[in-house]
């Protein structure tokens, strides 16, 4: 089972790689956008982190809601209102559960990015976060059905978001400020595929560890 304290766990390392990769983050959106992805994911979850100590006895789903809500009250653009959305709607997925299994998380998982596609109207293949979030997904559930242990599906959902990540470069982008680049987008990295592709990473860092006998 998996426990509150692994989503504390899994924010924690969240907010830690988006700052150690805060000027990378802003690298690849100076190439294909305006060069803030970096600096508004970092302020978003430091004030997430913030947060964190007036949820740190609640559910898992209230501790994802509370994330959510931060980041869409504090960051602006596209992607804080899309992990804002992400983050609420995996957490309505988790109401409740103190406890929650590696096919609850799942589910919270695939809430999360269904949230995302209706909120921004974008699917594979547009050059956006939803790139590396679909194939993490769907690694996720392919490992899980087939009987992995969380921690081998967590990671095999980490690699296939890195794929999924370094598979935007070719892409061109028909969907947010990227777009507006039309064939220039192409041989650049997605910024919020990358951001994605940390988030799972860190989903296997911190959720995949010893919760298996
Ligand atoms: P902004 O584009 O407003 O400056 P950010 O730089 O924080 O916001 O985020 C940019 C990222 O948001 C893009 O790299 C892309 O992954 C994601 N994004 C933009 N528009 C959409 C959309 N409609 N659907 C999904 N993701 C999107
Ligand atoms: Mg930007």
């Amino acid at each position: 089972m998996l426990t509150r304290d692994d989503i504390l766990a899994w924010l924690k390392c969240y907010r830690q790689a988006l700052g150690e990769n805060k000027d990378y983050l802003t690298r690849l959106d100076s190439a294909i956008g305006d060069a803030d992805h970096g600096a508004n994911m970092d302020r978003g979850f430091a004030a997430v982190l913030d947060k964190l100590p007036s949820v740190a006895d609640k559910d898992a789903g209230t501790i994802l809601k509370t994330a959510g809500m931060t980041l869409v009250s504090t960051v602006g653009g596209a992607g804080g209102p899309l992990y804002g959305t992400l983050f609420m709607r995996a957490g309505a997925a988790l109401d409740g559960k103190m406890q929650f299994t590696g096919q609850d998380l799942l589910a919270a998982l695939e809430a999360g990015l269904a949230g995302v596609q209706q909120r921004g109207k974008a699917t594979t293949g547009d050059k956006t976060m939803v790139d590396a979030l679909t194939p993490g997904c769907k690694a996720l559930r392919q490992a899980l059905e087939s009987g992995a242990d969380l921690d081998q599906a967590l990671a095999a959902a980490a690699a296939a978001a890195e794929q999924g990540m370094t598979d935007t470069i070719p892409m061109l982008a028909t969907k947010g400020r990227a777009s507006y680049l039309g064939e220039r987008s192409i041989g650049h990295q997605d910024p919020g595929a990358t951001s994605s592709a940390l988030l799972f990473r860190c989903a296997a860092d911190s959720l995949g560890q010893s919760h298996n006998p």
